[in-house]
C-alpha cells in the first residue's frame, strides 16, 4: 500500500538525504596518536608493538598464542600452510562467506568442498560435514557467520576422531562467546580479520590465534618467507649474521603502527559490540513485528558479537523481490548490502566445475537476504532511520 509519503522509488522525499553506510569503522584521536607515536619510533614494521598487539589479542580470546598478519585472508593462507593443507587434499567450508575463506584452501593447492548450512542459524551445518568426509579430507574451516558462532562443539569433536584440523574463520567473531568461552581457544586455530567493517581495524590486517606451540612457530616464520633465526632450529650456523630460509613463506607482515591501531582498539572491542546489541535489541524489536521479516538467529548459550544484522524477507508475503526491496532502500538512502553470494556461484569457481544446486539451503537463504546497517558509531536517529525505510518499504511491498 502507497501511503501519503510516496516512496523515494517512485519520486518521493527518501527517508535519509545523505546515505548510511552498512558498517563504517571508529577512529578516536587516541587511537590516532598511538599510531603518530609508532610513526615518530624506531621501527614501522615488526617491532615492539606487533608483539604487544599479539599478547594483547591472545589475552583477550585466552589463548596461548597469537600471530598478526597483513589481512585475514593472509592469516587463513597460514592457518592452512601450518595445518598441512597440500594438493590433493579436500577442506569443508560453508558457501555462506566471503571468498576468502575458500581461496586460502586453493593457496594451498587443496579443494574446497562446500557443506550446506542450518537452516535456523546460517551457519555450516555438522551433519553436511559429516556426510561429505572422504580419505582425502585434511580440515574443516567453519566460518562465525555475522558473530554468531558456529556449532563448534560438534564440528571440534568429530574432527578430533576423524583426525581433521579444525581452522575457525572468526573474521566476523572477536569477542563473541560460546558456551561460556571466548572465540579464539576453542578451535585447533581461529582468524581474525582486521579490515575496517570488523568489529575492531588496523586498516587492514588479521591474526591467528592457536594454543598449539607447532602451529605458532610455523606461522611466525609464514609470514616472513618461510625464514628462520631460531638457533635450535637452524640446519647450519655460519655465524651470527647466519639466518635460514626452510619452506617457502611470503611476506604477510603486519606493520607496527597498524599494530598500534589494532591494540588501541582492542581495548574498546566490549564497549563496541555493547553499542551494537544495544542496536540489534531496538531493531529485533521493531522487526518482531513485521510479518514480512525473519530476523537474525539468536542462540541462547552463545553470544554474537554482531558483526552484521542480516535480515531475512518472507518471500511469500511480499509482492516485490529481493533485489526491488534492495533497491528501493538504497534509495531512501539506506547503505544495504548481501551476505553472502554463495561462493561457488562465482564465475571463478563455476570454471573450477562447482555445479550450481550443491547447498540449497544456502541458494535459497541467498535469495532473501539483506544486512542493514549496524556498526556502534550510528547515532539512534540513524537506527531510527533504517527501521523507519524498511518499514516504509516492506508495507509498500506486501501483499
Ligand atoms: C573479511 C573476511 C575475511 C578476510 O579478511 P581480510 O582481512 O579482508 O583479508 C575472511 N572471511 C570472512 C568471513 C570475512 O568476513
Amino acid at each position: 500500500m502507497l501511503g501519503e509519503n510516496s516512496l523515494a522509488i517512485h519520486g518521493g522525499k527518501p527517508v535519509r538525504e545523505t546515505s548510511l553506510p552498512y558498517g563504517r569503522q571508529w577512529i578516536d584521536n587516541d587511537d590516532i596518536q598511538e599510531v603518530v607515536n609508532v610513526l615518530k619510533s624506531d621501527f614501522l614494521t615488526t617491532g615492539p608493538i606487533i608483539t604487544k598487539f599479539e599478547k594483547g589479542l591472545a589475552e583477550y580470546v585466552n589463548a596461548k598464542y597469537a600471530v598478526a598478519f597483513s589481512s585475514g585472508t593472509a592469516a587463513l593462507h597460514g592457518a592452512c600452510f601450518a595445518a598441512g593443507i597440500k594438493e590433493g587434499d579436500e577442506v569443508i567450508t560453508t558457501p555462506i562467506t566471503f571468498a576468502a575463506s575458500a581461496n586460502s584452501i586453493l593457496y594451498q593447492g587443496a579443494s574446497p568442498v562446500f557443506a550446506d548450512i542450518d537452516e535456523n542459524t546460517y551457519n555450516i551445518d555438522p551433519n553436511r560435514i559429516k556426510s561429505l568426509i572422504t580419505n582425502q579430507t585434511k580440515a574443516i574451516i567453519p566460518v562465525d557467520f555475522t558473530g554468531q558462532p558456529a556449532n563448534l562443539d560438534e564440528i571440534n569433536s568429530f574432527a578430533r576422531e576423524n583426525n581433521l584440523i579444525v581452522i575457525e574463520d572468526a573474521a566476523h567473531a572477536l569477542g563473541a562467546v560460546y558456551k561460556n568461552k571466548k572465540i579464539g581457544s576453542i578451535s585447533d586455530m581461529t582468524m581474525f580479520s582486521l579490515h575496517p567493517v570488523k568489529n575492531i581495524t588496523s586498516g587492514e590486517g588479521g591474526v591467528i590465534t592457536t594454543n598449539n606451540k607447532e602451529y605458532y612457530e610455523k606461522l611466525l616464520d609464514f609470514r616472513s618467507h618461510g625464514i628462520t633465526r631460531n638457533l635450535s632450529k637452524l640446519k647450519n650456523n655460519h655465524g651470527p649474521w647466519y639466518y635460514e630460509m626452510q619452506f617457502l613463506g611470503y611476506n604477510y607482515r603486519l606493520t607496527d603502527f597498524q599494530a598500534a591501531l589494532g591494540f588501541s582498539q582492542l581495548q574498546k572491542i566490549d564497549e563496541f559490540i555493547e553499542k551494537r546489541q544495544k542496536y540489534v535489541e531496538i531493531y529485533n524489536e521493531a522487526f518482531s513485528k513485521v510479518s514480512q521479516i525473519e530476523m537474525p538467529f539468536q542462540s541462547s548459550e552463545c553470544q554474537s558479537s554482531w558483526h552484521l544484522y542480516v535480515i531475512k524477507l518472507k518471500a511469500e508475503l511480499l509482492n516485490g523481490t529481493r533485489k526491488a526491496v534492495f533497491e528501493a532502500l538504497q534509495k531512501e538512502n539506506i547503505g544495504v548490502n548481501v551476505h553472502y553470494i554463495p561462493v561457488y556461484y562465482h564465475p571463478y569457481y563455476q570454471g573450477l566445475g562447482y555445479k550450481k544446486g550443491i547447498c540449497p539451503k544456502a541458494e535459497s537463504l541467498y535469495e532473501n537476504i539483506i544486512t542493514i546497517p549496524l556498526f556502534p558509531a550510528m547515532s539512534m536517529k540513524d537506527v531510527k532511520d533504517v527501521i523507519f525505510a524498511v518499514n516504509k518499504v516492506i508495507s509498500h511491498f506486501s501483499k
